[in-house]
């Protein structure tokens, strides 16, 4: 049931400064978009305790992005043939049993619709889950309400995925405080926009974990396929479903300050809870009460898995 990757496979190194001057760029930049901002070289916490519920202790050890497929298998129909599987991953980006987290389209074969994926994976070398806390956020057939499920025994998912793949180890990390929102970019992209700036022509990624810890945020989901075909980014954007969603959320994936012609998603992260709420993060709606903490990894590259021709954003 799984695709075949395409031998058309690619990697590109990324610039990787120090956590030391990365921390810096970030704390100056951060600041442009909001009124407390910290960020510190530590050592990673125990990711495995609450409030992350990952399922390894740390995002350090080899770590590398995998960007896969993308939104043009959705459109204008989507292609039933992608379907990926996390463990045949973590072999394409050479680590296999890696601990791989970050965001992507659910396996619908699994699921019966269509969904987001949360994906938070420990693999054994074999390629099979040793633990698995993978989350889908689907739309609910009745009620229209998010539905959020544990995925506990596939490792498949569907038509893209943004992805962080490490040892697991616990090492030092980026931790990352911010608060009280002065400015209109999310955290997310404001991470993203503070790197590109500083250093241009460079790309510098980071991959791992933050969390949503007071307020609210917007988030999508993908409601299962849609019946007639999607022309335009536009029409994608009137498809998906947007929910206000309340903190503590968890946020999985990865960034990569700009493209490298790989046609990369240059910002990816998916959410899940503990109060049943999860999907793709876009901003928070509560500028003076919201409060994030992250930590975070520079990984050294980036693999390109089944890239698509054509192109569409999402
Ligand atoms: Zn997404």
């Amino acid at each position: 049931m799984s695709t075949r990757f395409q031998v058309s496979n690619k990697k590109a190194d990324l610039h990787v400064p120090t956590l030391e001057e990365a921390a810096k760029v970030l704390e100056k930049g951060l600041k442009n978009n909001f009124e407390n901002v910290s960020v510190s070289v530590v050592d990673c916490p125990d990711l495995t305790q609450k409030p992350f519920n990952l399922s390894s202790p740390g995002i350090c050890g080899n770590e590398r992005l995998a960007d896969v497929g993308g939104p043009p298998y959705l459109v204008p129909q989507y292609n039933k043939d992608k379907i990926y599987d996390v463990g045949k991953v973590s072999e394409e980006v050479g680590l296999p049993g890696a601990f791989v987290i970050g965001a992507g389209a659910g396996p619908w074969p699994l699921v019966g619709v269509n969904s987001e994926m949360i994906c938070n994976v420990k693999l054994g070398k074999n390629g099979q889950p040793t633990v698995n806390n993978t989350y889908i956020a689907k739309v609910g057939e009745k009620d229209g309400k998010c539905q959020q499920m544990q995925i506990k025994d596939s490792t498949e998912f569907c038509l893209m995925a943004n992805l962080l793949c490490s040892e697991g180890k616990q090492g030092k990390v980026l931790q990352v405080k911010a608060s009280k929102r002065t400015g209109p970019e999310n955290f997310m992209s404001s991470l993203r926009k503070t790197l590109d700036s500083h250093y241009e022509n460079k790309s510098v990624a980071l991959g791992g974990v933050f969390l949503v810890e007071t307020g609210k945020a917007t988030l999508h989901i993908m409601p299962d396929f849609s019946k007639v075909p999607l022309k335009s980014d536009g029409e994608v954007d009137e498809w998906l479903q947007y929910f206000e969603m309340d903190a503590p959320l968890v946020c999985l994936g990865e960034l990569v300050s700009r493209d490298v012609n790989l046609d990369l998603r240059t910002e990816h992260f998916h959410c899940f809870s503990d109060h049943g709420q999860g999907g793709h993060y876009h901003y928070d709606t509560t500028p003076d009460t919201v409060s994030y903490r992250g930590y975070f990894t520079i990984p050294h590259s980036v693999y390109r898995l089944d890239q698509p021709k054509s192109n569409i954003s999402m």
